[in-house]
């Protein structure tokens, strides 16, 4: 089964794709966690992307394009997978539809597109709530998930962060970004009939409930 979660940063994209891409056993494909990651380990990819993530804007749809093709093919994702922050653009997504069509690819086209709906205060409340492990990427939330060590993270006793772009004044552009460039790709996936809409208010264990009935 392949498929995208989409919603506003701070909907819950992470956590659900984290669950879903368990049970399903499929690959979880997170463009952000690859971008964050090649930023940390300084790569050429990640000294391009680095101004645009801290900026809270978004890299490039060629680069992020070249990123997901690659994860695409590894030996991984060919049970399926969910993308994570993929796509975020129309022709992001218009890219995915042409990969998918291409008589050459050995996987199934994108078959649901699950939408978060979550309004910008709880966004931005949850964001700068949201603590974040430097080292693995792994995230964490006072109330609904804490780490079983205050401001330490479980897998690798880093001390936790609070994320750059998760800073207020950071996730008030990501949401103009996500309102101008993101949010056209629901009536994309509408029109063709793979969009699936969850409220994203609820508790991470509802939310889940719900896309798996939906599914
Ligand atoms: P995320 O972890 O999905 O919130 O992504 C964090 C940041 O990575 C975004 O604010 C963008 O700067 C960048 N990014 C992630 N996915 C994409 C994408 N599909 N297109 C462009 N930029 C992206």
């Amino acid at each position: 089964m392949n498929l995208a979660i989409l919603g506003p940063p701070g909907s819950g994209k992470g956590t659900q794709a984290v669950h879903l891409a368990k049970q399903l056993q499929i690959a979880h494909i997170s463009t952000g966690e690859i971008l964050r990651e090649a930023v940390r380990k300084k790569t050429p990819l990640g000294c391009e992307a680095k101004k645009f993530l801290e900026a809270g804007q978004l890299v490039p749809d060629a680069v992020v394009l070249e990123i997901v093709k690659a994860k695409m093919h590894e030996p991984t994702s060919a049970g399926g997978y969910i993308l994570d922050g993929f796509p975020r653009t129309i022709p992001q997504a218009q890219m995915l539809d042409r990969i998918d069509n291409h008589p050459q690819n050995p996987h199934p086209p994108l078959e649901k597109a699950i939408y978060l709906e979550v309004s910008d205060e709880e966004c931005v409340a949850r964001l700068s709530e949201r603590r974040t492990c430097p080292e693995c990427g792994l995230t964490y939330n006072p109330v609904t998930h804490p780490p079983k060590k205050a401001e330490t993270c479980d897998a690798c006793k880093a001390q936790l962060i609070l994320r750059e772009d998760d800073r207020p004044e950071t996730v008030r552009n990501r949401l103009q970004v996500y309102h101008a460039q993101t949010a056209p790709l629901i009536q994309y996936y509408e029109g063709s009939g793979r969009l699936v809409k969850i409220n994203g208010n609820s508790s991470p264990q509802e939310i889940y409930k719900n896309i798996i009935n939906l599914l």
